[in-house]
């Protein structure tokens, strides 16, 4: 080989030597680097901010280090490789080894790190009777046995999850194990303290615990305007079923909602809630309430008088409770989207004097008022039928029922159930007939209802009574606002 080619190999292996050498440098300057960040933690723990930013560099940029480095060795052995291969000899050329220890930050440290970022997710669902622990866990998004084992030894997570329907909050680590699980109940309807199961992961491992709180009372208020129906309306005001039902119930003497619910109605509500930890358990009861219908306004406070069962009253004070129903069918999800099909009988009867509500077959047909039964049995077109004779020469007639709950002679109060709506007799559909009779001859009931008047309240009431309507009206106002701005 000539001298020429032999020191030009010599020169490049020994510039390939000290490439090789410059990216071990840097690799062990860095390792040094974080070493030397790690004591100085330890030194001086305030610096741990610094420290930490330039760690998570470090481990978040691994391949960026390593590609570097990797880079730097690949550029220096392709480029040695296509000077080498101007050289004549190949084989002569001499084989440099080189190990650089590429360590990526150090894992453990990694966990460290991201264990102080507090990641623990909070779900929330409710158990089912068809649960298991692991079905529960699962929903709650967790994967893990060694808490399934928990629930479903510990006697207490076990009774706390027997029943379906309770509600629960759960937090998970980053490895969708249990961190803490809360279950929270009601031991009857009419409680006031909560029950919680608090299962805790401690150092020690899972601990369940049973705790007992007092329940708070909140106000809510809400509105809607009727677009469809009520219950859509109260849908969207996300208005439980049982305020709805309160509300039909406490406006049940003024409006038929079978018959003179128009679309554009609007109401309001304010209504109390039972929160366990913030959250709603129980509805309770309804503090006011308005309906806007058909160019008509009625209001309802609820007031009670010291020593007395409270009522709801009208903002001038009078009692809401009336001699009668405005309907023989108590309105409900269930009878509000039902209509009848008009079916000929009915049609070419010649004097169809009465008012028909159709209703589900088995829907509880109530006597709008105290009275005694007149008659209960088949009559002809009516079919199954029950008359009840109120005060007054006053009587109401029910027919086309399924079933009589009552015999003749018995004694029934307002909104006692004598029958179940049907569709016996000169019937093709389900619905209920009702009349209304004065001195034997159909009147409109609406015209009646309106006529009773209801006992006032005392002066000593009275007085008692205007500041409970003072802050029913600035809460219905408030309720209406909250109801005009969510329409918009
Ligand atoms: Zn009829």
């Amino acid at each position: 080989m000539p001298l020429f080619a032999r020191f030009q190999s010599r020169l490049y292996a020994s510039f390939i030597g000290i490439l090789f050498l410059c990216a071990y440098v840097l690799g062990v300057a860095l390792l040094a680097f974080q070493k030397a960040l790690v004591w100085l933690d330890g030194q001086h723990p305030h610096l741990a901010f610094a420290r930490q930013t330039l760690a998570r560099w470090l481990s978040l940029h691994p391949k960026t280090i390593s590609m570097t480095l990797g880079s730097v060795l690949l550029a220096g052995g392709g480029g040695a490789f296509a000077i080498a291969n101007f050289g004549p000899d190949i084989s002569a050329q001499p084989v440099v080894t080189v190990t650089v220890p590429v360590e990526i930050a150090k894992l453990e440290e990694q966990a460290q790190m991201l264990d102080q970022i507090n990641m623990s997710l909070r779900r929330t669902d409710s158990t089912r009777s068809s649960d298991t622990p692991e079905s529960l866990l699962r929903r709650l998004g967790m994967v893990d046995p060694e808490a399934a084992n928990y629930l479903r030894k510990n006697p207490i997570a076990k009774q706390a999850l027997k029943q379906s329907g309770r509600s629960v909050v759960a937090e998970a680590d980053e490895q969708q194990r249990l961190l803490k699980l809360h279950v929270r109940w009601l031991n009857s309807e009419s409680d006031t303290l909560f029950q919680r199961l608090v299962v805790k992961r401690t150092p020690q491992g899972l601990q369940a615990s049973l705790e007992t709180s007092p329940m708070n009372a909140a106000i809510r208020m809400t509105g809607g305007t009727v677009a469809s129906s009520l219950y859509d309306a109260a849908d969207e005001a996300r208005l439980p079923d049982a305020i709805i039902g309160q509300l039909t119930q406490i406006f049940s003497s003024q409006i038929d909602f079978h018959r003179t619910l128009r679309k554009g109605a609007r109401f309001s509500v304010v209504y109390e809630v039972l929160e366990a930890d913030g959250e709603p358990v129980r509805t309770g009861r309804v503090l006011t309430a308005e309906f806007n219908n058909h160019n008509k306004s009625y209001q309802a406070v609820w007031h009670q008088e010291p020593g007395q069962k409270g009522d709801y009253y009208s903002l001038d004070g009078k009692s809401l409770s009336r001699a009668y129903l405005a309907s023989p069918v108590a309105f409900s999800r269930k009878t509000s989207g039902f209509s009848m099909r008009m079916h000929p009988v009915l049609q070419t009867m010649k004097a169809h004097l009465g008012v028909d509500y159709a209703a589900p077959t088995g829907t509880p047909a109530l006597s709008i008022g105290d009275g005694v039964v007149d008659f209960a049995g088949v009559q002809g077109g009516y079919g199954n039928m029950v008359i009840v004779r109120h005060g007054g020469n006053h009587s109401t007639v029910y027919a086309h029922l399924s079933r009589i709950h009552v015999q003749k002679g018995q004694t029934v109060q307002k909104g006692q159930a004598i029958g179940a709506v049907g569709s016996t007799g000169m019937s093709t559909g389900p619905h209920l007939h009702f009349e209304f009779r004065v001195n034997g001859t159909h009147v409109d009931p609406e015209k009646i209802i309106q006529q009773a008047q209801s006992t006032p309240l005392s002066p000593a009431g009275m007085a008692r009574f205007k500041s409970t309507s003072a802050s029913a009206r600035a809460q219905l106002q408030a309720a209406a606002l909250m109801r005009e701005g969510a329409a918009q």
